[in-house]
């Protein structure tokens, strides 16, 4: 029987960073979705130099360098510091979690300009203090109805494009109603909402670190009472799926290569050769992404491809189509303390098994190190939960749903699944 797996409620930063089973992780917090090459070249000598080499790139599209020692942390945090990747203090990094569409600032056809408004919001968020109570999950999320949309569902706080250039605040748990500002008012009222939602939290008995829990508690009345604003009827927000960012892309007239790995985990050699692709071919910048990938913007078609024909020989991931991107997989062992066996070393092995089944949205298999499923919430087509190093697999449901087989070894999953797949519905997730 595995053991219930804990859970933290908060990210490894700089400043705290986290336990692993392969060392320290931090990281690299970045402000919005642009890095320039200098900085991720940086990134790439501090995880190679001061950590074990590998750096995830996670759903918050984000850059955490794992296996930093005891003994290499000051190095570390002083190589980020000489990189300008260090906050202000410890609180400014914790609070500051913006999600931004990753071609932010590029697309002119975007409804307005988010890297500016990030920009806006991450300074305020810093000048505030009374900000930072704010919970370390606590999210804000800026749309743009741009090329490469994201989805802001999970954050607690996401700006929109509203009619008549206005921008549409909306509050997770509240899907149909809105508080609608002028642009130069938005950035003000977001943060009258954050700290209407802390003062709530502080007078609630219960533990309520997102705004979709207060307002579960509360009702959203409380909160829009106390930060001064007003809301308005908006239709719910539809879901969005990206659309396909790799290899050789020209949306919307911007032309980038799109490159990712497998399960979003990045050797440092492999950031060094991005890194000096952007600033030999591209724009001398990449922009990270919630999909595991990395964007590099590029002046022309033919600069694009050579910076894919380089992340190909890399063996990075260059094609939507690759069956590597049908899995999910979390860390697992040796590096998450909690796990029950390894997560990654299967994901060559169990692509073409990921492919065959997978779903609307390109993924067919979630391996998980516990039940606990950190890489992926809600149902896949196939879920292995690693329990004692064997697999329990469930069917169309996540990692904490009753498996329809416990305790396989990776030669019997295929097996498992051909007697059973009959009985296999549509998965409700796709
Ligand atoms: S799901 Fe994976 S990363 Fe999350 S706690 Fe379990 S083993 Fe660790």
């Amino acid at each position: 029987m595995s053991p219930m797996p804990e859970i933290r409620g908060w990210c490894p930063t700089a400043y705290r960073p986290m336990e692993s089973g392969d060392g320290l992780l931090i990281r690299a917090k970045t402000i919005g979705p642009r890095i320039d090459a200098i900085r991720l070249n940086a990134i790439a000598h501090i995880a190679k130099s001061y950590g074990n080499g590998l750096i995830d790139l996670t759903q918050r599209a984000q850059l955490q360098i794992r296996g930093v020692q005891q003994s290499t942390l000051k190095d570390a945090l002083d190589a980020l510091d000489a990189a300008g990747l260090l906050p202000a203090n410890a609180d400014v990094e914790r609070i500051t979690n913006i999600l931004a569409p990753p071609l932010a600032g590029l697309d002119s056809t975007s409804a307005f300009d988010a890297s500016a408004l990030v920009t806006d919001l991450a300074a305020a968020l810093a000048q505030d203090v009374a900000l930072y109570a704010l919970p370390a999950k606590f999210l804000f999320a800026v749309t743009d109805d741009g090329a490469l949309p994201i989805d802001a569902s999970e954050a607690d706080i996401s700006f929109h494009p509203a009619a008549e250039r206005r921008i549409a605040l909306r509050l997770a748990g509240v899907d149909d109603a809105a508080v609608i500002v002028a642009p130069g008012e938005a950035v003000a009222a977001a943060l009258r909402l954050a700290k209407a939602f802390i003062e709530l939290r502080a007078a609630s008995p219960f533990d309520l670190r997102r705004m979709r829990k207060l307002i579960a508690a509360t009702g959203v009345a409380p909160v829009i009472a106390r930060a001064g604003v007003t809301l308005s009827a908006v239709p719910p927000l539809m879901a969005n799926r990206p659309s396909n960012h790799l290899g050789v892309q020209d949306l919307n007239e911007i032309i980038f290569a799109g490159v990712s790995a497998p399960s979003g985990r990045w050797r440092a050699q492999e950031l060094a050769i991005l890194a000096e692709a952007a600033a030999a071919h591209g724009l001398g910048e990449v922009r990270l992404t919630p999909w595991r990938a990395i964007l590099i913007p590029a002046p022309h078609r033919d600069a694009a491809a050579k910076i894919i024909t380089q992340a190909a020989a890399s063996g990075l991931i260059v094609a939507s189509d690759d069956p590597r991107r049908s899995i999910v997989a979390c860390p697992g062992a040796p590096e998450c303390l909690q796990a029950q066996g390894e997560t990654r070393i299967h994901l060559e092995r169990l692509a073409p098994l990921a492919r065959q089944y997978a779903g609307k949205d390109g993924i067919g298999l979630h391996i998980s190190g516990c039940g606990k499923g950190c890489a992926r919430q809600g149902a896949t087509p196939i879920t292995l939960v690693l329990a004692d190093g064997h697999f329990n697999l469930v069917v169309n449901g996540g990692a904490q749903d009753t498996p329809i087989s416990a305790g396989l070894a990776l030669d019997e999953i295929e097996p498992s699944l051909t007697h059973n797949v009959r009985n296999m519905a549509p998965c409700a997730a796709n």
